[in-house]
């Protein structure tokens, strides 16, 4: 079996940018404002080392009502389907409230989980990663999703352990 791997955090942290070069598609939308994939999309992980299967979901902030709690809705599920869960955060924004919500949910369903701090370009790597030490994720990878930077020795220590 391949092993499933959910991309999930806030809206805007880069997520279908990373869902993209991580199947070598267009297939998720990519948008400057947040919120654009409220279903979640399946993708086949190409260019690693072994197969993966990987999902794009809409994005978590926490306290969702309507759509977004629609989209909230299809995270979690993407979560329970996945073997691994990569949590996106954005570099640049810093810790948020929304990302430790997470982190306690993954801890109660007891998923395997890695950090992944992206938008680490032209910031200094070092800051941005010590800011979500506190979410006591070891697995902590610094990445430049639209660039790529990262994410090929990010995505094999992921893959590591199947
Ligand atoms: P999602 O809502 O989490 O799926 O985020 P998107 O993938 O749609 O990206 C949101 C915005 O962040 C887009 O404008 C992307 O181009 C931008 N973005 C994604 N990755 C990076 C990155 O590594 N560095 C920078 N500077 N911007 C990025
Ligand atoms: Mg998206």
């Amino acid at each position: 079996m391949k092993p499933v791997i959910a991309l999930v955090g806030r809206p805007n942290v880069g997520k279908s940018t990373l869902f993209n070069r991580l199947t070598r598609s267009r297939d998720a939308l990519v948008a400057d404002f947040p919120g654009l994939t409220r279903d979640r999309k399946y993708g086949e992980g190409r260019g690693a080392s072994k197969p993966f299967i990987v999902i794009d979901t809409g994005g978590l902030e926490g306290g969702e009502e309507g759509i977004d709690f629609e989209m909230a809705s299809q995270s979690l599920l993407a979560i329970e389907e996945a073997d691994i869960v990569l949590l996106l955060v954005d570099g640049r924004a810093g810790l948020n409230p929304a990302d430790e919500q997470i982190v306690e949910h993954l801890r109660k369903l007891g998923k395997p989980a890695f950090l992944i701090v992206n938008k680490v370009d032209g910031i200094d790597e070092n800051v941005a990663v010590g800011d979500f030490y506190g979410l006591g994720i070891a697995d902590i990878f610094a990445i430049t999703a639209s660039q790529g930077r990262g994410v090929s020795k990010m995505i094999e220590a992921v893959l590591a352990g199947y």
